[in-house]
């Protein structure tokens, strides 16, 4: 799959590689008794796992039978950088959206206690719905945004970008130490506590800010 555009954007931009941060807000960690860190913990999604608003999260329940929801406010970076200062890092950002980092928690755990990569758990097709990006420069102040996600209607998640525990400064700085920035790169910076299952037929919605960027999308096994 090449030359998927990010949705919503002006400017063009093609997804380029796909990072998210786990463990960003205190009390998602705690949910799943996992530690506060000292440093962002980093992995990636494969691009063949984007899909888009209106589209359908894919079980295959022969991989898993407990596929988590993980609402989270996504960045996309808008010019290349290496080694960028917190304090120019807001410049890199082209974009806000809501994604859902969907997650089979029964494989991240099994793979976790092996200490083996997690990719598979959080990589598959249509693990990564991104929602409408709104442009960087409408959004007045992205530290202070409501992440909500609802399934069938039922609120399962609520919470503010204001409780990162790292901000996005401190990502993109972080991240670009490691890695060069593209534009067209994706951040997927965490969720919000509420994580929980989602079963064949389930209706989910969620919205960044106040419908700055929304997502629908119909749960479908395999
Ligand atoms: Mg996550």
């Amino acid at each position: 799959m090449r030359n998927i555009k990010i949705p919503g954007l002006a400017q063009t931009q093609s997804i380029n590689s796909v990072y998210c941060i786990g463990r960003n807000y205190a009390e998602h960690a705690k949910e799943l008794n996992n530690p506060i860190p000292a440093l962002p913990v980093v992995f990636t999604k494969p691009v063949t796992a984007i899909t888009f608003d209106g589209g359908e999260i894919i079980i295959p329940k022969n991989l898993t039978r407990d596929v988590h929801h993980e609402a989270e406010m996504v960045v996309s970076i808008g010019r290349t950088g290496r080694f960028v200062p917190e304090s120019e890092a807001m410049s890199y950002i082209s974009g806000y959206a809501i994604g859902i980092d969907v997650t089979a928690r029964d494989l991240q755990s099994a793979l976790k206690a092996k200490a083996h990569p997690w990719t598979l758990a959080k990589g598959m097709d249509t693990f990564a719905p991104i929602g409408n990006f709104a442009e960087a420069s409408v959004v007045e102040d992205p530290a202070d945004l409501s992440i909500s996600l609802f399934v069938n209607g039922e609120r399962r998640q609520l919470g503010n970008t204001s409780d990162m525990i790292f901000s996005l400064p401190a990502l993109i700085s972080f991240l670009s130490q490691y890695v060069t920035l593209h534009k067209g790169d994706l951040i997927f910076t965490g969720t919000p506590e509420g994580v929980g299952p989602l079963i064949h037929g389930d209706k989910v919605s969620a919205m960044l800010g106040k419908n700055l960027s929304s997502l629908r999308l119909t749960v479908r096994e395999i």
